[in-house]
């Protein structure tokens, strides 16, 4: 009887293989970038058409293939870099493993046309779904191009995971755009569907670089750290506080000119700037790490994103103590250095135990959530403070209520009977039978997205700005930016390319008028993830009206006047679904006259 174990044909296991290094068109990007630095490029031309999904063409003037390594090059394990295994540990070359190009010519249709300096003649070959179809002479520039298209074809059920071409493009310019950082001497142009997308000159000056690819924002709140010790070296950039962004998208990491994410690198710089900035806000960093190669192994991860490190203790103490050094040389704002006083995880705007404060109110109370029917008498319904001037802080504006169809009478904040603010953030009613405490930021936010959301597609409600700010952002931000412009102008936010990297804000609604729009716009950018990035025009417009409607809302721990407590309960009151904030939570909660008596053993 035969049995039922078959040795896979060749084709088949490469394509396999390639799973791991050729995960969607920006590991392909990856790849031919690397081998041409490894080939000793200093100008490199990348073309993409449809995200890289469509079509992927890198154009280098390194030093070119020899005729008969053509062919080689596209077999498993052919490489120029090793010849034993532990020349890995000696190797300064971005590959090794000589796996690139036989998995991307194994899932694709590869065509490279290449010379060596000072070679009459060049080579031209033709790779589909891993069989070589042609192998010619040419005339050539010196250096190499290879296109590949038709990606995926031969595996069909990989494009089901790739995402829209936008969101593949933004990965592929994210390759680009890091690996770039860490070569500042190689000159790099992007054609993204037939447009420049990316003009980057070859520079000797790191900072010079950042600033085109970070954004000239970024690059006014600099301050260089540089470090030698014994076989470690390290030069790089970070941004001074109180500049930070909401995620840690730009703790850029290099170690010997490798992007990697590293938890003890990433951990370290947060070590640095513990107390110097707020909670959960991170800095912009860029750390060129470089040791001997032998002191690193980068064969642990297929895409070779993280390393391990014979002495992670000492690039953990070089990177803390550098960049806390510099960071206490920086003459300290009075914010600064209350924070530094506090724990990490400490919100600098409030007092310390302000958070537990409120919990505790919150316990001891244990307050349940309004969502019954509520009855007034007459004399509370008249109203006491509807005499009050006109409200502060909103759009001018009629809010249309036709659409609430709560299941309950809604409660009329301007009818009930206002005791006054609680701790700076609650403002405290009461009612024929219960208190009620209302959440002033909370309850802004949720008046203020109902308006910008109703308000959708009508014009008109920006004010146009004296001096228009002109942003530089990086491509990928910018990419998501032009998308979201129809959504941004429904907020009244108008705004149009300029050019290059930049966008130019030229109006924003009245509510966003106080604020530093420059700072507003960036904290929305980072708060949309690569995934948040996929989401459809209905979602991404409900979270860009979220942040707003946030960014703008009087803050918690802020005293109000009584006629802008008035002007709030007014709003409140002409608001749909106002009984939760646009994230969900509570905008009041209802203390029954019940839950009193039986707390005070009344009954
Ligand atoms: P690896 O980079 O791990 O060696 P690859 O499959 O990426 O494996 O490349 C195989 C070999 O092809 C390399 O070792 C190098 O000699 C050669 N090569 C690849 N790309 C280029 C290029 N752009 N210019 C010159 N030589 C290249
Ligand atoms: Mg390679």
């Amino acid at each position: 009887m035969s049995g039922k174990i078959v040795i896979l044909p060749e084709a088949l296991t490469h394509q396999i293989a390639a799973g791991e290094v050729v995960e969607r068109p920006a590991s392909i990007v990856k790849e031919l970038l690397e081998n041409a630095l490894d080939a000793g490029a200093t100008a490199v031309r990348i073309e993409l058409l449809k995200g890289g999904c469509g079509m992927i063409r890198l154009i280098d003037n390194g030093e070119g293939f020899a005729q008969d390594d053509v062919p080689k090059a596209f077999k498993r394990y052919a490489t120029s870099k090793i010849y034993q295994f532990d020349d890995i540990y000696e190797v300064s070359t971005f590959g090794f493993r000589g796996e690139a190009l036989p998995s991307i010519a194994s899932i694709a249709r590869v065509e490279m046309t290449t010379r060596m300096s000072g070679a009459i003649s060049g080579t031209r070959i033709v790779v589909d779904a891993g069989r070589i179809e042609k192998i010619t002479e040419t005339g050539c520039p010196e250096g190499t191009s290879i296109t590949v298209t038709q990606i995926f074809d031969p595996v069909p059920v990989r494009k089901k995971f790739l995402k829209t071409e936008t969101t593949e493009q933004g990965y592929c310019l994210d390759v680009i755009t890091r690996t770039a950082l860490a070569h500042p001497q190689v000159r790099i142009s992007v054609m993204a569907n037939g447009r420049e997308v990316l003009k980057i000159p070859a520079t000797n000056d790191l900072s010079e670089r950042m600033a085109l690819i970070l954004g000239m924002d970024f690059m006014d709140h600099l301050l260089p750290v540089q470090a030698v010790r014994e076989n470690l070296q390290m030069q790089g950039f970070i941004s001074r506080p109180p500049f930070t962004r909401s995620h840690g998208r730009h703790l850029y990491s290099f170690v010997n000119r490798r992007y990697i994410r590293d938890y003890l690198l990433n951990h370290a710089i947060m070590t640095a700037y513990r107390g110097m900035i707020e909670a959960r806000r991170y800095p912009a960093v860029v750390l060129l790490i470089d040791l001997p190669p032998g002191d690193v192994d980068v064969n642990v991860h297929p895409a070779k994103l993280e390393v391990r490190f014979r002495h992670p203790r000492g690039i953990y103490g070089m990177i803390v103590e550098t960049l806390a050094q510099a960071l206490a040389q920086l003459p300290q704002s009075a914010e600064a250095g209350h924070a530094r006083n506090e724990a990490i995880g400490a919100d600098f705007r409030r007092p310390a135990d302000y958070g537990d404060r409120i919990e505790e109110a919150l316990k001891r109370y244990r307050l349940s959530s309004a969502t019954g029917k509520l009855s007034f008498p007459e004399a509370v319904r008249q109203g006491r403070l509807q005499s009050f001037s006109p409200p502060l802080r909103q759009p001018a504006g009629e809010v249309s209520t036709e659409t609430v169809s709560e299941p309950f009478e809604p409660l009329k904040f301007s009818n009930l009977e206002y005791l006054g603010q609680a701790l700076r953030t609650y403002l405290v009613f009461s009612a024929a039978d219960q208190v009620i405490l209302l959440d002033q930021h909370a309850a802004h936010e949720r008046i203020l997205f109902e308006k910008l959301t109703r308000r959708g597609g009508s014009q008109g409600i920006g004010q146009r700005l004296l001096l228009p700010e002109v942003l530089n952002l990086s491509p990928k931000d910018l990419l998501f930016f032009e998308e979201s412009m129809p959504l941004l102008q429904e907020a009244g936010i108008e705004a149009e390319s300029f050019g290059g990297n930049s966008v130019v804000i030229k109006s924003v609604p009245v509510i966003f008028s106080q604020m530093d729009i420059r700072d507003l716009i960036m904290d929305l950018l980072d708060s949309f993830s690569d995934s948040d990035r996929l989401l459809g025009l209905k979602d991404r417009q409900d979270k860009i009206f979220r942040l707003l409607a946030c960014k703008a809302a009087v803050k918690a721990n802020h005293a109000l006047t009584q006629p802008e407590a008035a002007a709030l309960c007014r709003d409140l009151d002409e608001t749909p679904f106002a009984a939760t904030c646009p994230h969900g939570r509570p905008v009041y909660i209802t203390l029954g006259l019940g839950e009193l008596e039986k707390r005070f053993k009344r009954r």
